[in-house]
């Protein structure tokens, strides 16, 4: 409709000066929103940066109109973390212009971000020069805490600017502090406590930084190369076990993070699943045995609903891990964190099974006649 019609293609197309009008972005768009393409499809002039800025475009106006927004591009973030992460941080410029439309510094950022965000972290990523590259938020900690993060690509491969030059420390902590913590207010300033530098790889020496770094800020500075943020990454979507919570101390290293931290930091959180639902067996089991005692019928396990509720109750309280309580004036509610299925999975696997046990043992064990049985033979007059 457009060609040799509108202005922007007489003015701007014909003159060489881009390749399609303004209004062919917006015809792309109403496209994808009424699902006539989808973004998979190989689209003319639409692919990576332009392409992914056009979909924030069409899932704005989704979110403006209430619409549930696609799913998350898991697999595809994944692939792009797995075949073109460590070459970005390497500066290499011709993947970061082809592949992405962009110098590798700002790619490695959007990487960095992405990586995050499939650690289910939020995420605040800044695209200024100036200052921190991204806030990781992580709120769904019993304790919440913020990360500062500092994105450096390395063309040699490993980062050591910072070794030559122990004066940067100084910026850092202006980006910490002046440019992040003092900014926040009340108990916030609290949850400021950690900075992550993320390069391809770093030189031993860089440790030194980290305790005059907490002597001069009172955060804890680690270091994480790219390999092992890759690992973290590929580990966790295929295991996602990993809590704000249990994810914390992999940040309180204050050294080069390897990817044994990556190892510890999985067995720990196997560790606390297993107690977990260690405790919440006992507790069922408990609750079970005192209150079949008091049951009338050999067949049935009775149980008053307060008491199922009660014992639903205290389930809930055991797990902070996972549920966060909620008061709203006098209704009492509770958060289910989704990101945690398989966390969830797991415990209930263990629960259920306990459950089934606690069951099976009671059906074994009794003895007694139904009532249903009893009241016929005392019709039938049978001893
Ligand atoms: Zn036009």
């Amino acid at each position: 409709m457009c060609d040799d019609k509108c202005a922007d293609y007489l003015y701007q197309v014909k003159k060489g000066s881009t390749p399609f009008c303004k209004h062919y972005a917006a015809a792309i768009a109403q496209l994808i929103y009424e699902k006539e393409i989808s973004p998979k499809d190989k689209i003319n002039y639409m692919e990576g940066q332009v392409l992914e800025e056009l979909l924030e475009v069409v899932n704005q106006r989704k979110r403006d109109e209430g619409e549930e927004i696609t799913h998350r591009d898991i697999e595809g973030d994944l692939e792009k973390l797995n075949t073109d992460f460590l070459d970005i941080a390497r500066q290499n410029r011709t993947v970061a212009r082809q592949k992405y439309h962009d110098e590798p510094e700002n790619v490695f950022e959007d990487l960095v971000n992405r990586a995050f965000l499939l650690l289910d972290f939020d995420t605040i990523p800044q695209r200024s020069g100036h200052g921190w590259d991204i806030i990781l938020i992580a709120g769904r900690a019993v304790h919440p805490y913020f990360i500062v993060v500092e994105c450096k690509t390395a063309a040699e491969g490993t980062y050591s600017y910072l070794v030559k030059k122990q004066d940067y420390l100084f910026t850092l902590k202006n980006y910490c502090i002046d440019l992040f913590k003092d900014k926040l207010i009340g108990t916030y300033k609290g949850y400021a406590k950690y900075m992550l530098l993320i390069a391809p790889d770093f030189p031993g020496e860089i440790e030194e930084c980290c305790k005059r770094f907490k002597d001069i800020t009172g955060f804890q500075l680690s270091f994480l190369p790219v390999p092992v943020l890759l690992k973290l990454v590929n580990r966790y979507r295929k295991m996602p076990i990993l809590n704000h919570d249990w994810i914390e101390s992999f940040f309180q290293k204050e050294r080069i993070i390897n990817e044994k931290d990556v190892e510890e930091i999985f067995k720990e959180a196997e560790r606390q699943i297993d107690s977990l639902s260690e405790r919440l067996c006992t507790r069922l089991r408990e609750r079970f045995s005192q209150f079949s005692q008091i049951s009338g019928d050999a067949a049935f396990i009775k149980l008053d609903m307060n008491v199922v509720s009660s014992v639903l109750e205290e389930i809930i309280s055991e797990m902070s891990e996972l549920v966060i309580p909620e008061r709203k004036g006098i209704v009492d509610y509770i958060n289910i964190e989704h990101d945690c299925y398989e966390i969830w999975e797991r415990i209930l696997k263990k629960l259920g099974r306990e459950f089934v046990n606690i069951l099976k043992e009671t059906s074994f064990s009794q003895v007694k006649n139904t009532e249903l049985k009893e009241d016929l033979l005392k019709m039938l007059n049978i001893k």
